[in-house]
């Protein structure tokens, strides 16, 4: 519309055109005007006025336009327009509007409504145009419509349930078909009505407090409630609530958004990182989770628990012979097993490999009541896992051994706790497997002095703690010596010279044998060797006996080391004696013969230690190609005083006439334990009476004095 002073202007021009008066009026409102104004003659359509405005609006100086018509300075975009203008002018007296573009001297447009009428001026008929522009306002309704577009599309398209509720009653103003999704409800069935009339939120005090919060702090975000949709499927989701003034009305802008799909992904997450995927029984980390729950829980109780830990004998030889997924199926035969067998408050878990643990709660009763009860329990589930199975055709048996430990009687953290069940079961596995073993105090010293010593051990061999003594072997005939056995030594910085039997088996156990094996035949065959140049020993006549461990042997490339290291140190192979223990057997007997046939075709031969403490039995012995029986010194030592040993000394040499091999005893320390011998025909001994073990120097001595007396 025309402003105030347009309306006069033009009130003006048409009442009072006559007085000189009115011009100049007249001519100082034009000047004045807020508008574009433009004066041009009826006649020509010359231009013959134009105001600041037009001038400052469109770019063009009076003295540019003046003379010239609007067509001339291209001033309309369509100049159909002026046409249109100038007819309305004709069929009206009242100021004729239109809405039109008008195009300033350097080309933009712009929008606005023409307001033209004919005036008669004192020099003859002119038509004043009056332009108010529009464009900025234009531009703003564009840009508002636009954005109202932009937001309806993304509340109707937006993947979330967009919901606007009128805060005051609750009523539904607005939703999208997110919503729609989500519920199963259609716009119409809620829409006017109030979110009272519809159980969509299905957790009473989850929305109690979701208004409370609304209430307290205008909004809520990331709130995660459960939802119930139109057929009753509850849904899990995610909501942001805030404050939204629509025509004056306080509402709620909600939004909603469907994260079943990850809760159920968490959830699967959480499921793997506490269970172990082979069985599905809780690991370790839920274990210990569930252990330190029980812990508290039995103390407040003053109830006592028990942790068993399980490790199925031999298991690795199931796994090496018949392959993993017999072993598998092994582990899961013993899950079900473990699982039918204790309560549903208890818990079974695997820790790794076939290690299982059972957790056993709410145990009343004294200390000797409780240790009764879960003694009963283990051996009920050592008969139940024992029990055999047919798997592939193939009928497989597994026994168990066992650690208890009690909670709390020995220990009151889960770490704690589960070490000690650990040591229990070392011990039970020590004491010939198959067993349970309770935890006690006196075990914990041992475990960790055996924790010391392998720390101990594996920077020995680097600080050249370990040297080999030899002792010799005679043949009574004569008392020749006739060969040496290899005996490892250890000084220890602090505790001073160990006997092997206490650090063998820890090497053997922690596989350190593998490479300190592997420097004991070296070092032997160096000195071997070394004898052998000076003349000391006879090369056709003299055994260099060195001692072999069971996981040395196991060792694939075992032959080949065994022949290159007698290659290195030059040393003769046929006066290399390996001296074997029945353990060797017992893993893998088809592969032991193998190789020991490979190095017998080499010229290398064999004694079977400590014989007569092992299995000594028959049927491998006869296949074993040994050359020789060593008599374990137990026998040798009682022989003279005990008959049962006697017996056994006798049946062993027996054995070993009837197998065709030699025969010698160890640990004579007696001359009547060498006449015992010697009456029994075994010329060949080994022991304290003739010689201890010696450094090599001593043993050069001794040498040196016999070849030289
Ligand atoms: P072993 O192979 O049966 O060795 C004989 C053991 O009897 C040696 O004990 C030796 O010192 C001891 N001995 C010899 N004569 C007598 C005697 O008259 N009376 C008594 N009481 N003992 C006697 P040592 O050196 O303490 O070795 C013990 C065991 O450690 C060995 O038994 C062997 O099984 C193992 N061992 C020793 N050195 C090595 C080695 O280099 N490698 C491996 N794998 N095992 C070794
Ligand atoms: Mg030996
Ligand atoms: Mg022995």
């Amino acid at each position: 519309m025309p402003t105030i002073a347009d309306s006069a202007l033009l009130q003006m021009t048409g009442l009072a055109l006559t007085a000189k008066e009115s011009e100049q009026h007249f001519a100082a409102l034009f000047n004045l005007s807020p508008n574009v104004v433009l004066l041009t003659r009826f006649d020509d359509g010359l231009i013959c006025n134009a105001n600041r405005h037009f001038e400052s609006t469109f770019g063009w100086s009076m003295d540019e336009c003046i003379g010239r018509t609007t067509l001339e300075i291209e001033l309309w975009v369509d100049p159909r327009q002026r046409q249109t203008a100038l007819e309305r002018t004709f069929s009206t007296v009242e100021p004729a509007s239109l809405e039109s573009q008008w195009q300033a001297r350097d080309g933009r447009t712009r929008e606005g409504t023409l307001y033209t009428q004919k005036i008669e001026l004192s020099d003859g008929h002119y038509l004043l145009s009056t332009f108010i522009d529009n464009t900025e306002h234009k531009r703003a309704q564009q840009a508002l419509r636009a954005s109202e577009e932009k937001f309806a599309k993304a509340f109707h398209s937006s993947p979330d349930a967009i919901i606007i509720t009128e805060k005051a009653t609750g009523r539904y103003l607005e939703v999208n078909d997110g919503f729609c999704r989500l519920t199963g409800y259609s716009a119409s069935e809620v829409l006017g009505r109030t979110v009272f009339e519809f159980v969509i939120m299905a957790d009473i005090t989850q929305r109690i407090r979701l208004i409370q919060d609304v209430e307290e702090h205008g909004e809520v975000h990331n709130r995660e409630l459960l939802g119930r949709g139109k057929n009753g499927d509850i849904i899990t989701v995610d909501v942001s609530i805030d404050p939204l003034v629509l025509d004056d009305t306080d509402c709620l802008l909600i939004t909603a958004r469907d994260i079943g799909v990850l809760k159920r992904a968490q959830a699967q997450i959480q499921h793997l990182a506490y269970h172990d995927s082979l069985t599905n029984l809780p690991n370790r980390a839920l274990l210990m989770d569930r252990l330190s729950q029980q812990i508290s829980l039995l103390k407040r109780r003053n109830l006592r628990g028990a942790l068993l830990f399980l490790d199925l004998d031999h298991f690795k030889h199931i796994n090496d012979s018949l392959g993993h997924p017999v072993g598998d199926s092994v582990l899961k035969i013993i899950t079900a097993r473990l699982e039918v067998s204790v309560r549903l408050e208890d818990t079974v878990a695997r820790l790794g490999g076939d290690e299982f643990v059972v957790l056993i709660s709410g145990l009343e009763g004294t200390q000797a009541e409780v240790i009764e009860q879960v003694r009963t329990l283990a051996d009920t589930l050592r008969g139940l896992l024992a029990e055999p199975m047919l798997l592939d055709g193939q009928r497989l048996q597994v026994t168990p051994s066992i650690g208890v430990a009690l909670i709390p009687d020995h220990g009151s953290t889960p770490a704690d706790l589960l070490k000690r069940a650990d040591i229990a079961l070392y011990r039970a596995k020590d004491s010939g497997r198959n067993a349970t073993q309770m935890f006690h105090s006196t075990m914990q010293q041992a475990a960790s002095d055996r924790l010391r010593m392998e720390n101990d051990l594996r920077l020995a061999l680097s600080r050249g703690e370990f040297s080999l003594s030899y002792q010799p072997q005679v043949d009574t005939r004569g008392n020749r010596i006739i060969g040496a056995e290899a005996l490892l030594r250890w000084q220890h910085p602090s505790l001073g010279s160990l006997p092997p039997q206490h650090f063998i088996q820890v090497m053997e156990e922690s596989g350190m044998i593998l490479e300190v094996g592997n420097w004991i035949l070296e070092e032997a065959c160096r000195a071997g060797s070394q004898l052998l140049r000076k003349g000391m020993i006879d090369g056709q006549d003299f055994s260099l006996c060195v001692n072999i461990s069971p996981r040395q042997f196991r060792q694939t490339d075992f032959v080949e080391r065994v022949e290159r290291c007698l290659r290195t140190c030059v040393l003769p192979n046929r006066m290399l004696k390996l001296e074997i223990t029945e353990g060797i057997v017992i893993q893998n007997l088809e592969d032991t013969i193998a190789k020991m046939l490979e190095l017998k075709q080499l010229g290398i031969s064999f004694a079977m230690d400590d014989f007569g403490t092992g299995y000594s039995s028959l049927t491998y012995l006869k296949r074993l190609p040994v050359d020789a029986l060593k008599i374990d010194q137990s026998f040798v030592r009682d022989a003279t005083s005990d008959p049962n040993d006697a017996e056994i000394v006798r049946a062993i040499i027996a054995m070993a006439a009837s197998l065709n091999l030699a025969i010698i005893a160890e640990g004579v320390e007696k001359q009547e334990q060498l006449d015992f011998l010697a009456q029994l025909d075994c010329h060949f001994y080994q022991g304290f009476l003739f010689s201890e073990p010696l450094p090599l120097e001593r043993f050069e001595a001794l040498l040196r004095g016999r070849v030289h007396p």
